[in-house]
């Protein structure tokens, strides 16, 4: 927050206008810093599926009398980069759009549950496909306000994650819980779980545990960034338990009455 006033009057005000100043710059250097990490991470996540395209197609385009069966298989994992390059610059997209249209919060009356609903529905095949049990409790029908296309990519995200870190046969519970003023929505798996190290990071910009086993599903490190902004647009905020190997809960508590109209619904600024 810039918006600091100093009063000068004397020698001590203009000491004070200094403070100011060196914090003011100390910020700006900071903005500065994430802006060129963030461009040099991205530039890195573009080039590696790219890298992996080159190679495949040289390989095709030089070599003689490739059986079949390689040909087809050297396709599928450029497909799959392609795939791959696809969800990167979608979600980065998706990214900038949530942090440069804060003004543009669509505040709506919605119910949750049903909202909820929807979204385990529409998930369902992808769980079935990995014969994993995804299941919604109803509670009770709860109206909160909240910009529900951002809440549904939010708790897609979350679900996604879910499915995509438990192994086959296990289960992935939605719920709705009520804590006085605000609501949890709660994504319970009893999926691989999340040491304590990582979960001080997972809500950072490209951070993935396991990199290759990440990219091996599709992950681009920006889901749970992107679930962070939108429960900061909201004013909410997205808390994990887990443990290794016992499974994760990650809950997006949200005010009933939605953000206070009119402020800046900043997203977090970052340390
Ligand atoms: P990704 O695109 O890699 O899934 P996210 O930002 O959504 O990126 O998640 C960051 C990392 O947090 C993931 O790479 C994964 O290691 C970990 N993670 C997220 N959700 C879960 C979960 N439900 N269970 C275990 N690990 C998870």
């Amino acid at each position: 927050n810039f918006a600091t006033r100093v009063h000068i009057k004397g020698k001590n005000e203009i000491a004070e206008l200094g403070k100011v100043f060196n914090s003011m710059s100390a910020k700006l250097e900071n903005l500065d810093q994430q802006r060129s990490e963030f461009v040099s991470n991205a530039s890195h996540e573009l080039k590696t599926p790219l890298a992996s395209i080159k190679i495949l197609t040289e390989s095709l385009l030089y070599q003689d009398n490739i059986p079949e069966n390689v040909y087809k298989e050297f396709l599928g994992d450029i497909n799959q980069e392609i795939d791959r390059l696809t969800n990167l610059i979608n979600d980065l997209l998706l990214m900038t759009k949530i942090e440069n249209d804060k003004e543009k919060m669509d505040r709506q009356q919605v119910s949750i549950d049903l909202l909820l609903k929807k979204a385990v529905v529409a998930l369902k095949p992808l769980a079935d496909q990995k014969d994993i049990e995804l299941s919604f409790t109803w509670n009770q029908n709860t109206v909160i306000t909240c910009d529900p296309m951002r809440i549904r990519q939010a708790v897609n995200n979350l679900i996604d994650n879910a499915v995509k870190y438990t192994p086959a046969g296990g289960r992935v519970d939605v719920g709705l819980e009520v804590h006085g003023e605000e609501v949890a929505i709660v994504v319970k798996d009893t999926g691989e779980g999340i040491s304590k190290e990582d979960q001080a990071h997972i809500f950072d910009r490209f951070y993935r545990v396991d990199k290759a086993r990440s990219r091996e599903t599709g992950g681009t490190g920006l889901g749970l960034y992107i679930v962070q902004c939108i429960a900061l647009l909201h004013e909410g905020r997205v808390e994990v338990e887990s443990e290794k190997g016992q499974g994760s809960t990650f809950r997006l508590f949200l005010p009933i009455a939605g953000p206070s109209a009119g402020q800046d619904m900043g997203a977090k600024e970052e340390k």
